[in-house]
């Protein structure tokens, strides 16, 4: 399997990244959330300035795709108008901050956001890695432990636990501030213990590299003498309605500007790391071209990057073999362009991988596990029945 490039940074909208049709623009909504004006907004400026499409990510952020170098300038200053432009590369890139779309007026949740962005962007925040982020889940029950991240912010019965990924214990704050204090403390801690080499590192992966013996010792007291993770797991949910709203997806996570105008026009939208859109307060799933509002769509088994030609390291097309592959599937599918999996960087029940020589066949692993088969055609696997010979 030929190795992908890593590029070890996520795009920004004030570092936008190159891409086989474009420069890719992220937006990230604060608090997770965008108002009726700014979805509006940037569904006029995506078609004005990009190619109109929108991909959501599995970091509960917008790309706004198909951007030029002279079309960037004007891009940015039409979204800092909507108040989703931070003050430089710096701060964008640390404020890497999912909220649980699932969140109450008054929970905490929003505060606590607002509290550690405001943190994030003070002079002598740590120095943190492109892909380090962060968490807010004040729900008993977590829908959001799959999302990729480093510190999570997390309900607990006696106040709120701030934690490492992968850290059975953590420390308790009852405040939006005291929160964030310690999230950013927790970092700090990540940086001085050597968990940045080459401007990359995660939290998880210091951790693992740390003898199990001693490593818990390593914390900061607090961190470690403080209360056990609540158990509380529960699976990512499917599209339908919610106490807060209706959460809709999209094939592929992606939609057209004038989807997102259309949503915008019915109410305040809450992003999430499942690449769905949560419509707050409606009770009603919309009748809008193009959105999955029903749990049993067969496309909601399938996952696919951009594959080619979109993305520059593809080796294959990949949405139009997820499409045609959706109505055969009993379980999720994961379907890559090449090895590094951006669509879904954890194992999922099949994978297939583009390489130079055909798709590999992958049985729950990553993009980059080891194949059961290789060198497998788009017709191998449209015409045969060869995903379900493997239990
Ligand atoms: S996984 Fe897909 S989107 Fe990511 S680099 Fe490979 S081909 Fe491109």
């Amino acid at each position: 399997m030929s190795t992908p490039v890593i590029q070890g940074w996520c795009p920004g909208a004030l570092r936008p990244m190159q891409s086989g049709d474009g420069l890719v623009v992220r937006v990230r909504p604060r608090g997770g959330r965008l108002t009726p004006d700014q979805a509006r907004g940037i569904a006029q400026l995506a078609a004005l300035h990009g190619s109109g499409l929108i991909d959501l990510s599995n970091r509960a952020n917008l790309q706004l795709r198909g951007v030029t170098d002279a079309s960037h300038p004007a891009l940015i200053d039409g979204l800092r108008g909507f108040d989703l432009i931070d003050t430089d590369a710096t701060d964008e890139a640390r404020r890497n901050i999912i909220v649980s779309p699932f969140w109450t007026e008054g929970d905490g949740s929003q505060e606590i956001a607002a509290a550690l962005a405001r943190a994030l962007s003070a002079q002598d925040a740590p120095n943190l890695p492109g892909k380090f982020g962060f968490s807010i889940d004040l729900a008993k029950s977590s829908t959001i432990r799959t999302a990729s991240v480093d510190i999570r912010i997390e309900w607990h019965l006696s106040g709120w636990l701030v934690r490492g990924e992968s850290f059975v214990t953590g420390a308790m704050v009852d405040t939006p501030e005291a929160a964030a204090t310690a999230a950013l403390e927790l970092a700090r801690w990540f940086v001085d213990s050597g968990g940045v080499e080459g401007g990359r590192g995660r939290m998880v992966r210091l951790w693992q590299n740390e003898p199990r013996n001693t490593r818990h010792d390593r914390l900061p007291l607090r961190f470690r003498e403080g209360s056990d993770a609540m158990l509380g797991n529960a699976p990512p949910p499917k599209p339908g309605t919610f106490a807060q709203g209706q959460l809709v997806g999209f094939e592929f996570g992606q939609m057209q500007a004038e989807t997102l105008a259309q949503l915008g026009d019915l109410g305040p939208l809450r992003v999430t790391p499942w690449r769905m859109l949560l419509i707050e307060g409606l009770t009603e799933a919309p009748q809008i071209p193009g959105l999955i509002t029903r749990a049993d769509d067969p496309m909601l088994r399938v996952i696919a990057c951009t594959g080619a030609p979109g993305c520059l390291q593809a080796h294959a097309a990949t949405r139009p073999l997820a499409r045609a592959l959706a109505p055969k599937l009993t379980e999720t599918l994961h379907v890559s362009g090449c090895a590094k999996g951006c669509a879904h960087p954890t194992a999922a029940p099949l994978t297939l991988t583009a390489t130079p020589t055909g798709f590999s066949l992958i049985r729950n692993g990553t993009a980059s596990g080891t194949p059961l088969r290789e060198g497998l055609s788009a017709d191998d696997l449209t015409e045969t029945n060869i995903l379900n010979e493997f239990p």
